[in-house]
């Protein structure tokens, strides 16, 4: 095989949108020795015209073999809340561009070695993480949450440090950019203007040409993303995902859930929940999440008040968020309880749901996919009660439910089936990524592939994989993700 053979489809690309250099360097990549695949995301590649089956060329390519170099970018943000400086792409490498649908994506390579934004990284990416974050894109993909892709996870021998010594792996994700709030703010914090205008501009230009002819560009900008931001945070809600690390550079200008390292899918429900055990203050805590999302746009915000000029303007953007997110949770809420009709006291019988299942440590998926199951009829089976400790409590909730249901002349058969299409069976739960990354370290890369494919359509009932919609085992609790990746 050509040491730098450029497999058929991938187009170089002269840089990243939106930015230029010194911004964005050419960085070549160190490549993984010996490397094999963990795994390859079928459905993905023929999107993306490659083939379902993986190819030696694409594992060449896909371990760090290519024939230009590729590109990568500094960006800088607020970490925990504090201005952190400087960060940028310290192990992510940009490869060129593919298609789906006629739209170019980024094909990007995470864990190809180091880069001029390495600070003291390594470059490196371990299995573990990979496969998290492989797993996770599907997952939120498949719950059709917006969120960057991944088409394989490469692996290898390469001992790599963590708190013990684990294994290189490199994952190829995909999006159509990956610009972050902290890009904005890199050139507003470090005096480059002409950057942050050219930027605004070409991401306008690329991802939200709407906003070009709005009076004040930057600002309709703005107002795009908050609403995005907005909307993605209710589902995040919704699902009871926390990301884990919702730092500004890790959120995307387009409104992906963007950077998978300690996130988590919530097994029993808890509104203080956090993910990441190296979030002490717990900043990032479940019930925090849509609050950190508005503190992020204003970040970005005032990183385009140069180009926005008038912070009554910036305030009142802002001010947007909070009704926008309201609004999106409540229709969310409304979706996963059958509602099809509003009422006024929609939210406090989704706040009453909510304490229920808080002060009952209730397994979030498996209450609301079993609420699916509910007739509506008083006093009929109830497949919830055995689900909430306090079952005195849940009689209550339930029953109000129920006449909220009787209010709109609700059918059990069609509610059922519409609130299966948004209540999923499966999610990524901590001990369902470890149970696939184990298997993979025993040389079983079947867990991982079935996982995936349940995951891709987290709707369906999938029988034979129920054991993975039950009850986690003991074990699950005692997982600890940090993040260390
Ligand atoms: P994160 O908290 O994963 O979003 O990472 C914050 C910053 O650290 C980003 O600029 C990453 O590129 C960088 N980084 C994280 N881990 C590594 C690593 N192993 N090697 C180099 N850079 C890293
Ligand atoms: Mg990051």
């Amino acid at each position: 095989m050509n040491a730098h053979f450029k497999p058929a489809g991938l187009r170089p690309i002269l840089g990243l949108a939106g930015l230029e250099a010194p911004h964005v360097v050419q960085v070549p990549t160190e490549p993984l020795d010996q490397p094999h695949w963990l795994a390859w995301n079928a459905p993905l590649a023929r999107r993306l015209g490659l083939p379902g089956q993986p190819t030696g060329d694409w594992l060449h390519t896909l371990s760090g073999h290519l024939e230009h170099p590729p590109w990568c970018s500094v960006y800088s943000g607020h970490q925990f809340g504090v201005w952190a400086g400087q960060l940028g792409d310290g192990r992510a490498h940009t490869i060129g561009l593919l298609d789906a649908a006629g739209v170019p994506q980024e094909i990007q390579l995470k864990g190809a070695g180091r880069t001029p934004f390495s600070r003291r990284g390594d470059g490196r990416a371990v299995w573990r993480s990979s496969i998290r974050e492989y797993l996770c894109s599907e997952a939120m993909a498949g719950l059709g949450i917006p969120t960057t892709r991944a088409l394989a996870v490469v692996g290898s021998a390469l001992p790599v440090q963590r708190e013990t010594s684990e294994q290189a792996a490199i994952v190829t994700r995909v999006a159509e950019s990956f610009i972050r709030f902290g890009h904005f703010e890199h050139f507003a914090h470090h005096g480059h203007p002409d950057a942050l205008q050219r930027l605004t501009d070409q991401v306008i230009a690329r991802f939200y040409p709407e906003c070009a002819a709005a009076p004040v560009p930057a600002l309709a900008l703005l107002e795009a993303v908050i609403g995005r931001t907005a909307a993605l945070m209710a589902q995040w809600q919704a699902v009871g995902f926390c990301h884990g690390v919702m730092n500004t550079d890790n959120m995307s200008i387009l409104g992906l859930t963007l950077d998978y390292g300690p996130f988590g899918f919530m097994d029993a429900f808890d509104l203080h929940h956090v993910c990441n055990h190296s979030d002490r203050e717990g900043r990032y805590a479940y019930a925090q999440q849509p609050r950190v999302g508005w503190w992020n746009c204003g970040a970005l915000g005032s990183a385009l008040l140069p180009l926005i000029g008038d912070e009554d303007a910036l305030r009142e953007a802002l001010a947007r968020y909070e009704p926008r997110f309201q609004e999106a949770l409540s229709a969310a809420f409304r979706a996963k309880l059958g509602l099809t009709r509003a009422r006024d006291d929609d939210d406090r019988l989704v706040g009453r749901l909510m304490r229920l299942l808080h002060q009952n440590r209730t397994d979030f998926t498996r209450f609301f996919r079993a609420l699916c199951a509910l007739p509506r009829e008083a006093g009929a089976t109830d497949p919830v009660r055995d689900l909430v400790l306090d079952r005195a409590a849940c009689d209550d909730w339930v029953a109000a439910y129920r006449e909220r249901l009787a209010w709109e002349a609700s059918d059990d058969a069609v509610r059922g089936a519409a609130m299966r299409r948004v209540n999923p069976k499966f999610v990524l739960r901590n001990y369902l990524a470890e149970t696939a990354i184990r298997a993979a370290h025993e040389g079983n890369l079947e867990v991982l592939a079935q996982l995936q494919r349940v995951l891709e359509r987290p709707f369906d009932e999938h029988p034979e994989h129920e054991a993975w919609a039950g009850v986690p085992p003991d074990w699950a609790d005692t997982l600890a993700v940090s993040c260390s990746s």
